[in-house]
């Protein structure tokens, strides 16, 4: 009896030191592992970059931080995005993006939405209240209040923009104060909708101004460029696009299978956004988009940000980033074309925000202008979200 009594004690004692360890350690060890950086291919900065870099406009489509177990105001070591070193980088606003679900086993070619979800475990491991162990809807308004505390704490540094008005107010307070930065809300994949139309009001109403209908995996808007369908716009896609676009809120085709992206440009009335991609033309993916859809997506008026992780960009080089810019530039125009970095988003990138002045430097040696690097750093984006923010 005695010895049975000493080892239960002993495992339960196990079993709660294990919890222990999962609830203060797992996400940030994850965390460290999937968002590396490799400068191993970095060059020599240009003085001309150092020059013009704090001169420009700096804007990205597209970063995860909000998945990680970090304070956004807290500058730290591992991982890509914060705000002081957003502020560091010089950037004028950034995209903070809700990711719902991924399923295990996460692959370009084909994942099912049965699959295992690993937010749920890192909704856990990073001790998110429960109600987001369970709701993917829950998911989305918790990461938007944890950034709205951030905004709350920031003394000004963090503002979240939200209308025309709030980026041209913050535009105009950033001349005279230059250690702020803009964020704005996105949302990867509206399976956050958990297939309720009703929930599009929750999510635009925490502050989502940007939404892409899927990720990796197929869901009731329509297929992924890595589901199992790859399929189009359903009618409650359909349904759910009209709202966005009567309302204002940016619709994201970054991930949508190329059906999608046919589907949805052809009931478009407003331009669309790509965050975060790849062209095929410099690198051979079902994640980058084709020349044809570059075309339509500039025919619709649309911008693309090009990805810094090595299936995007093509390389593992700050100058990799540049050329497949001036793929884009060269098909369709220097208008349509901006940064989508997805830092953060579980992928080794050669640098982090604060160093965002080697795609600058990238740029220079790529043989654009000042006023061209300029556009693409984050004029490009600006003047979008001043044209198509909601009022
Ligand atoms: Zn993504």
């Amino acid at each position: 009896m005695r010895i049975l009594k000493f080892f239960l004690s002993f495992f339960g004692l196990l079993l709660i030191f294990g919890l222990l360890f999962f609830f203060l350690f797992a996400g940030s060890l994850v965390d460290k592992k999937l968002n590396g950086v490799d400068r191993s291919n970095n060059p020599e900065l240009s003085e001309k970059a150092k020059q013009l870099h704090p001169k420009l406009t700096i804007g990205d489509w597209h970063s995860d931080n909000m998945l990680w177990d970090r304070d956004p105001l807290e500058k730290i070591s591992h991982g890509h995005v914060d705000v002081p070193r957003l502020i560091e980088g010089n950037y004028t606003l950034a995209v903070f993006d809700a990711v719902i679900k991924s399923p295990r086993g996460l692959n370009y070619n084909k994942n099912s939405a049965d699959a295992m979800d690993d937010i749920t475990l890192l909704a856990m491991g990073n001790r998110w209240p429960m109600r987001t162990w369970t709701s993917l809807c829950e998911r989305a308004l918790y990461q938007s209040e944890m950034m709205h505390k951030a905004e709350r704490e920031s003394n000004g540094k963090l503002q979240l923009i939200k209308t025309k008005a709030d980026l041209q107010n913050y535009l105009n307070e950033k001349k005279t104060k230059a250690k702020m930065v803009a964020g704005m809300l996105s949302i990867e994949g509206l399976h956050a909708l958990e297939g309720e139309f009703e929930n599009l009001d929750r999510l635009i109403d925490a502050g989502y101004r940007m939404m892409g209908p899927v990720h990796f995996f197929d869901n009731k808007m329509g297929g992924s460029s890595a589901g199992v369908e790859q399929g189009g716009l359903t009618e409650f896609g359909e349904k759910v696009i009209r709202e966005m676009e009567k309302r204002s809120i940016i619709i994201d085709l970054a991930h949508s299978s190329s059906a999608l992206i046919a589907d949805i440009l052809k009931i478009a009335k407003r331009p669309v956004v790509v965050s975060h991609t790849g062209v095929q033309g410099i690198k051979d993916s079902p994640r980058n988009l084709s020349d044809e859809e570059v075309r339509a997506i500039a025919a619709n008026g649309g911008i693309i940000g090009i990805g810094f992780w090595e299936e995007a960009a093509g390389g593992k080089r700050p100058q990799d980033i540049a050329t497949a810019i001036r793929y884009v530039v060269d098909l369709v125009g220097i208008k349509h074309v901006s940064l989508g970095s997805d830092f953060d988003g579980s992928v080794v990138v050669p640098f982090d925000c604060s160093e965002i002045i080697y795609v600058t430097d990238a740029l220079i040696k790529e043989g654009f202008s000042d006023d061209e690097i300029d556009q693409i750093m984050g004029r490009n984006q600006i003047e979008f979200l001043l044209n198509n923010l909601p009022d």
